[in-house]
């Protein structure tokens, strides 16, 4: 079977849930292996990777690799396939991942999918485009495909492998070396899961009023097991922090259910969520946009609904 490579995604030396998505889609496509860029690798690491079926885990534990922004990666990736020939190269479609994919993609003279939702044989992948409007169904006809798949997009399902480590070495070019991450913004550990990841999100928009009524969404996002999300109108006004904008100009978010309260439906918060699987929303105008594109609405006030939602949920 043809070897995939996955990039592997990892924060703090844990390897992100969207990794195992990717190690389940690459064991559909071939023989997936794992390549892990960057410092912190460790034996909980490989065994993570190879309970999702890693055959393979390429190891470049590199602090040259974590110092500089994405360029690092790129060239490991590219020395990579140089070397193994893969079929194709995984990424996360996070802002990051994509980055080193697009610099790859030049370096080995080849083609990038992006925000991919699925992928059958012949690689070829269905795309989520035009902020989640139209799917489409692509294939990369030059060189080695690289695809990045939206977090979520696949069911994660354990599977045995072996995890062979080989250890990596690149030498990392003055050129990659343009730009060094001075300080990396830690990222809140809360109780809640990461806004990208969520199977779950709770959003408010500028309709919840203030950054104290924003306590009622995170009260919903707790009964739910779910991320907070904010609209951008929200973030701007102080409600919630712009960490977890949702949005063309904040983070994209693929969970199984969304749930937008006090939110219009502006097109720049739709190009975010919507490849979301349900959509929910709250809102007292029933002609609000966001109702066009929702699997359930509610019309009503928030500051009423959610209370009860959160009775509801609370009382199962
Ligand atoms: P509003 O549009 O003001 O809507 C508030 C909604 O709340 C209304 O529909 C109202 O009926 C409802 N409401 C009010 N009170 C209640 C209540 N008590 N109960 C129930 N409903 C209530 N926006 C983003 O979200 N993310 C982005 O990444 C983003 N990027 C942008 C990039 C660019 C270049 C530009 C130009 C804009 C961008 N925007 C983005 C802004 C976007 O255009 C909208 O302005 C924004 O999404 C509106 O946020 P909102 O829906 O919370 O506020």
């Amino acid at each position: 079977m043809s070897e995939i490579l996955v990039l592997v995604e990892h924060v703090e030396g844990q390897v992100k849930k969207v990794t195992l998505e990717l190690l389940t889609l690459a064991r559909k496509l071939g023989t997936p292996s794992a390549v892990w860029a960057g410092a912190g690798y460790s034996p909980e690491a490989k065994a993570r990777l190879a309970e999702h079926g890693a055959e393979k885990i390429y190891v470049a534990d590199s602090a040259e690799i974590s110092d500089y922004v994405v360029a690092p990666k790129a060239e490991l990736l590219a020395q990579l396939v140089a070397e193994k020939a893969p079929a194709a190269v995984l990424v996360a479609a996070t802002a990051e991942a994509k980055e080193v994919a697009g610099r790859l993609a030049i370096k080995i003279d080849s083609g990038v999918l992006t925000d991919v939702v699925g992928v059958e044989d012949g690689l070829v992948a269905e795309q989520s485009i035009f902020g989640g409007g139209i799917n489409v169904r692509s294939r990369v006809t030059k060189g080695t495909p690289i695809i990045a798949v939206r977090p979520n997009a696949t069911p994660v399902e354990a599977a045995a492998g072996a995890g062979a480590e080989e250890q990596v070495t690149v030498a990392v070019s003055d050129v990659a070396k343009a730009a060094r991450i001075a300080e990396r913004v830690k990222e809140e550990k809360g109780a809640r899961p990461e806004l990208t990841e969520a199977v779950i999100v709770v959003s408010g928009g500028r309709g919840v009023g203030s950054a104290e009524k924003f306590g009622l969404i995170e009260e919903l996002a707790d009964s739910l097991g779910a991320a907070v999300g904010a609209s951008r109108a929200a973030t701007d006004a102080g409600f919630y922090p712009h960490e977890f904008q949702v949005g063309q100009t904040g983070k994209t978010v693929s969970p199984q259910l969304y749930i937008a309260a006090g939110i219009s439906g502006a097109i720049q918060h739709r190009a975010g969520m919507q490849t979301a699987k349900t959509i929910v929303a709250i809102n007292k105008d029933d002609e609000a946009p966001i109702f066009e594109f929702v699997d359930f609405g509610v019309v009503g006030d928030l500051h009423s609904v959610v209370p009860q939602l959160i009775d509801e949920i609370n009382k199962r």
